[in-house]
């Protein structure tokens, strides 16, 4: 596994350590269960902000390289499924 360079990192008490990235919309959303939500439309919310985010490309990397299995990551869903797809689907 790897992480992206300059990346400061915080653990979360489950132990998942995320990365902190300086511009993250997430970081300061209202309602971060957006990006964990089982609602479509919630979901489609969550992209949404994504979209507009300025460290989009550098958060689905890190995604990719994490092996995240869960949330919305870098304007794209992951699951158990989609991770492993996701780089031959951009
Ligand atoms: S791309 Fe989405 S999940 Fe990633 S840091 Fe930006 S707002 Fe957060």
């Amino acid at each position: 596994m790897t992480q992206p360079q300059g990346n400061l990192l915080i653990t979360l008490p489950d132990g998942v350590t995320l990365p902190v990235l300086p511009g993250a919309l997430c970081a300061d959303a209202p309602d971060p269960d957006l990006w964990y939500s089982a609602q479509p439309s919630r979901r489609a919310a969550a992209i949404r902000i994504c979209r507009a985010c300025p460290v989009i490309a550098r958060c689905g990397q890190w995604a990719d390289a994490a092996g995240v299995t869960s949330g919305i990551w870098g304007g794209r869903p992951y699951t158990p499924s989609w991770h492993g797809h996701a780089a031959a689907d951009r």
